[in-house]
């Protein structure tokens, strides 16, 4: 079933929750400890992180350090299958502009297609490594290249014309910042980014981790009168430890309210944090509820416990 869909027909506050796949060489079993924690909790759809391939150096013996081109968490589509065949969850998976061209993303929503995935999330992706392109083949450098391309494939359209196309038949959300994108020069920009994305066939979006609920309602309203109807679908982080402070605006490039911030650097361990962190998410939590959000979108990596904790004290259905 489509995200949409599921969105439109909830009656319930429900949640949705992100995870990333085990490292290379990590153990299933993660995974499926993962989600079976959450079962009870019914999370509608799961999302799972996409990873481009990165540069590694490796230092040998000699002393000299050897170039590496490596995904690290590789694996993203056989968890769709496990998470819609074993849990029978909607798998959202990522699909990302860098590191990938055009022919391989089209060959991947073929797979996705036959695996009977029907949801995807359209990013541009960290720029960790840009692998240079064939001649003959081309890439995506912005999202909504991405979603355009979903689209065209959603009519039947693929890169080379082919008579009788069958159609996909793809939900495409995207990415929405909050607190802006780092690289957008002012949040009208961004949102008029958004906006294009819409324009071009993505039917909902989920943020960027926000711990202050007010980046989220003015988002919304800007976003609103930018034109952007479609659901923004707010993404809640659990701060777990002291070091989330420094490490979270660093690799998501958002701020942390001052509150927050000064209870944390109070707390005498990593156990007091945690217990602040729930805190701060439920608090966060009721108040979206509140506010008349009805999907709560957690990241939550593979470690589930801190989620399990907050859902005990929301009593969601
Ligand atoms: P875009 O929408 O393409 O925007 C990127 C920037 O370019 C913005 O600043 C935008 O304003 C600007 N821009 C757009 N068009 C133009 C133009 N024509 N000219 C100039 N500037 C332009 N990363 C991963 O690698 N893997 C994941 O699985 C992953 N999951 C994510 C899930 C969520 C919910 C979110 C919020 C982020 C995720 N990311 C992931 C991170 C994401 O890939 C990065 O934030 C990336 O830098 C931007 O992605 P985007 O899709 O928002 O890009």
């Amino acid at each position: 079933m489509h995200v949409l869909e599921l969105i439109h027909r909830e009656n319930s506050p429900f949640i949705s929750v992100e995870i990333i796949p085990p490292k290379r060489g990590g153990r299933i079993q993660q995974v499926y400890d993962a989600v079976e924690s959450l079962l009870p909790y019914r999370p509608r759809y799961i999302n799972i992180t996409s990873h481009a391939a990165e540069v590694i150096w490796q230092e040998q013996a000699d002393g000299v350090f050897r170039r590496r081109v490596k995904r690290r968490s590789p694996g993203t589509f056989g968890l769709c299958a496990v998470i819609k065949y074993k849990y029978h969850i909607e798998p959202v998976p990522h699909l990302l502009c860098h590191g990938f061209t055009r022919e391989e993303t089209e060959d991947a929503l073929i797979e996705l297609r036959y695996l009977g995935v029907e949801n995807v999330l359209a990013l541009q992706g960290e720029e960790k490594y840009a692998k240079p392109p064939r001649p003959d083949r081309t890439v995506n450098h912005y999202a909504v290249e991405l979603v355009e391309q979903i689209s065209a494939m959603n009519q039947g359209r693929y890169l080379d014309e082919i008579t009788d196309a069958e159609p996909t038949n793809f939900c495409i959300g995207v990415a929405a910042y909050p607190e802006k994108h780092y690289q957008s020069p002012n949040l009208s920009f961004d949102l008029l980014n958004l906006k294009r994305k819409q324009d071009a066939g993505a039917s909902y979006a989920i943020t960027q981790m926000f711990f202050d609920n007010r980046f989220y309602y003015e988002f919304l309203h800007r976003a609103r009168e930018t034109g952007i109807h479609i659901p923004i679908i707010p993404g809640i982080k659990i701060l777990t430890k002291r070091e989330h402070i420094y490490s979270l605006p660093r690799a998501f490039h958002i701020t942390l309210p001052e509150p927050l911030v000064s209870a944390v650097m109070a707390a005498k361990d990593d156990k007091e944090v945690l217990e602040i962190g729930l805190e701060w998410a439920y608090h966060q939590a009721v108040e979206l509820l509140a506010h008349g959000v009805k999907n709560l979108h957690f990241y939550t990596m593979l470690y589930t416990r801190p989620l399990i904790r907050l859902m005990e004290k929301l009593k969601l259905d």
